[in-house]
C-alpha cells in the first residue's frame, strides 16, 4: 500500500520518493529542509550538512508549501501533525516528536492510537486527542 503525506493546513503533498519533506528550524533560527523517512518508526533524517541540530533540542516544523506550523500543542507540547492518506482516500493522522533525536511517532485513527519508536509517550491515548486532529 502506498501512502501520501499531506499538510493538515493546505492539504499539499509533502512526500517525494521515500521521504517526507518538511521545513525545520531551531530557536537560534538555524533553518532548512529536512527529509524524513516515510516508513513509520524509521528515524533517519537527511539534511544539509550545515543544518546542525543538537540531540534533544526542540525544533519548529513547518509546511514548506504554506509555512504553517505543524505543532499540535493541544495534544502534546512536543508533537507535530501530518495527514497520511492511502490511494483509496483512507486518511489518518500522524503525530511525530519535534524533539531532535527523539523516536516517537503515533498513527491516530478514529478507533485507535498506534505508537512507534523507542521514546513514545506512555500517556497518549485517544481520549485526550481533540477530534479536530483526527
Ligand atoms: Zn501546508
Amino acid at each position: 500500500m502506498k501512502f501520501d503525506f499531506l499538510c493538515p493546513h493546505c492539504n499539499g503533498f509533502l512526500n517525494v520518493g521515500d521521504h517526507v519533506i518538511l521545513a525545520a528550524s531551531n530557536k537560534e533560527n538555524v533553518a532548512g529542509l529536512v527529509l524524513l523517512d516515510v516508513r513509520l518508526g524509521k528515524y533517519k533524517i537527511s539534511r544539509h550538512p550545515n543544518l546542525y541540530f543538537s540531540k534533544g533540542e526542540q525544533l519548529n516544523f513547518t509546511c514548506p508549501l504554506c509555512k504553517s506550523a505543524l505543532a499540535v500543542p493541544e495534544v502534546h507540547k512536543n508533537l507535530n501533525a501530518l495527514y497520511m492518506r492511502d490511494d483509496e482516500d483512507w486518511q489518518c493522522t500522524i503525530l511525530f516528536s519535534g524533539v531532535y533525536g527523539e523516536k516517537s511517532t503515533y498513527r491516530i485513527t478514529e478507533a485507535s492510537v498506534e505508537s512507534f519508536g523507542d521514546d513514545k509517550y506512555g500517556h497518549l491515548n485517544l481520549a485526550n486527542i481533540p477530534e479536530m486532529i483526527i
